[in-house]
């Protein structure tokens, strides 16, 4: 892992959240280039996004705060502590590295309700603990496909 390829990503998940949190403007139609929707700012830069992960999580594997899978700067995910959904600010005191899985499965829950949650899951019966984790990980497969529509 080269110092290179983590500024890289870093980058590229900085550019991932202003396109998704960022303003919207109409792409045809009478309206082009118009504003759709005003957004949100992002209130860091890549510079700034990438020395608060390394400080939080740095080159080395450190567990996921939820599960506790090794992570490092190359395959943790970012994650809203309170989601934008429900009003959490995109600060860098909201944002969480995690495992791209427990991202997955968090959607909208805070990280406080998503940790009970888990709480809760480990101590059910093997059986019933997969099949809510199917279940769950099945709708967060049908809101990706509602989300960026059949190609992603
Ligand atoms: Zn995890």
């Amino acid at each position: 892992m080269s110092e290179k390829e983590i500024q890289q990503r870093i980058k590229k998940m900085h550019g991932l959240m202003l396109r998704r949190f960022g303003p919207k403007f109409w792409k045809s139609g009478k309206r082009k280039g118009q504003l759709r929707e005003p957004g949100m700012t992002v209130p860091f830069s890549a510079a700034e996004l990438h020395s608060w992960v390394m400080a939080e999580v740095g080159i080395y594997a450190s567990p996921c705060p939820f599960c506790g899978t090794p992570i490092d700067a190359l395959s943790l995910s970012l994650d809203h502590d309170v989601p934008a959904s429900r009003g959490g600010s995109l600060v860098l005191d909201n944002l969480v590295c995690c495992c791209l899985k427990c991202n997955k499965l968090k959607g909208s829950l805070t990280g406080d309700e998503f940790r009970g949650f888990m709480l809760y899951v480990r101590d059910l019966a093997p059986a019933a603990q997969s099949d809510i984790l199917t279940r769950l990980n099945a709708g967060a497969m049908g809101m990706r496909l509602r989300y960026f529509g059949r190609k992603a």
